[in-house]
């Protein structure tokens, strides 16, 4: 991992992020660069018109005959922009999920990009093209979600790639119960101050962090690379939910993952918490660079006892093989802080899982 990942990297949606991480060793990876490419298509055209605004007004003339072209393919679904015509959004807000997770192909993106890019020409198309492009997208291949027709249930048949969802056995997350009571080595936390960029990736908010944060765990070093919300949390202690939860996702150098929970409660703010949301990026799939760092310390509760298991990311692809260790004492966030999330995943939690007899340890 670079100190901060490329841009398909920084835009890559959570599960992606950790397909990513763990497409290395992992069956997946063949679906991770498919998948990145399909959000560094998504990004090419959020970020195209911006930059390309210059060159398109000099070169004004040859673009005629491609609007002349535009037009007729557009048709009736073409209105001149009367807004600003620097701000093409190729991918409308509420559609950018489904551009933003594509699951498709990078090819099946490709043919609508020049489309988009020439519609920056001197009378720009706006939504029509938006609503065309992630139209096409739409109904290429179903996306996955948390609620309605891409809901938890139907991920592992959305993409072959996706299978374990439905047919893995050591799925998470779980409710934690019935734990046994060990020595738990403390997890070494070795964090510190941070650059950091923001994403609402299209499932959660994703902070990518530079790196130079690890952890030590059982004998290895994993490499903190981002983190991300739920709400609520994912996990259960004793069948108790948690108002929210945050997903540090750590990888080590053999690609292996191990995720740390830290369990939010309502109380009193969270500083570290209102610096990423200070950030948030106005448009899904934007990223915002954070101008003061962050220190990751400031994130965890001050007593570190935690519950261990070997589960799975709760995203597609539902890879297993990872680590998770979820911190018993909650961290407080304040009823403002949570609901500012809300208002942009209200549920943002995949269903408990069934433990099927795994181990859990927690430390005494
Ligand atoms: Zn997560």
């Amino acid at each position: 991992m670079p100190a901060l990942p490329s841009p398909p990297s920084l835009a890559a949606v959570c599960a992606a992020a950790l397909l990513s991480l763990s497409a290395a060793a992992s069956e997946h990876a063949p679906a991770a660069p498919t998948k990145a490419e399909a959000v560094k298509e998504t990004t090419a055209l959020e970020a195209a018109p911006k930059k390309a605004k210059a060159p398109l007004d000099a070169t004004r003339d040859p673009m005629d005959a491609l609007r002349e072209r535009l037009a007729q393919k557009l048709g009736a679904s073409r209105t001149p922009d009367a807004g600003n015509p620097n701000v093409v959004r190729v991918v409308s807000k509420a559609s950018a999920p489904v551009a933003a997770d594509s699951h498709e192909p990078a090819a099946a993106l490709e043919p609508k990009r020049p489309v988009a890019r020439r519609a920056a020409a001197p009378a720009p198309v706006r939504t029509p093209v938006a609503h065309a492009v992630a139209g096409a997208t739409a109904h290429h291949a179903a996306h996955w979600d948390y609620t309605g027709s891409g809901g938890p249930e139907t991920w592992g048949q959305l993409q072959p790639e996706f299978s374990k969802c439905s047919t893995g056995t050591r799925q998470s997350p779980i409710d934690i119960r019935d734990g046994i009571r060990v020595e738990l080595d403390p997890v070494r936390f070795d964090y510190q101050p941070s650059a950091f960029r923001v994403i609402d990736n299209g499932h959660t908010v994703q902070v990518n962090v530079a790196a130079g944060n690890s952890i030590e765990v059982m004998g290895r070093r994993y490499e903190l690379v981002q983190f991300h919300f739920h709400r609520p949390s994912e996990e259960r202690i004793n069948g108790k939910q948690f108002d929210m939860v945050v997903h540090l996702v750590h990888k080590d150098l053999d690609g292996r993952l191990a995720v740390v929970a830290v369990l939010l409660d309502r109380g009193a703010a969270q500083p570290l918490i209102q610096s990423v949301w200070n950030n948030l990026p106005l448009e899904k799939g934007d990223e915002v660079a954070a101008r003061t760092p962050v220190n990751l310390n400031d994130l965890l509760p001050p007593e570190r006892q935690y519950f261990t298991y070997m589960g799975s990311l709760t995203t597609p692809p539902c890879s297993e093989g990872v680590l998770w260790m979820v911190m018993k004492q909650p961290v407080p966030v304040s009823a403002e802080q949570i609901g500012i999330f809300a208002r942009l995943y209200p549920m943002n939690a995949r269903p408990i899982q069934s433990a099927s007899g795994r181990l859990i340890k927690e430390s005494n």
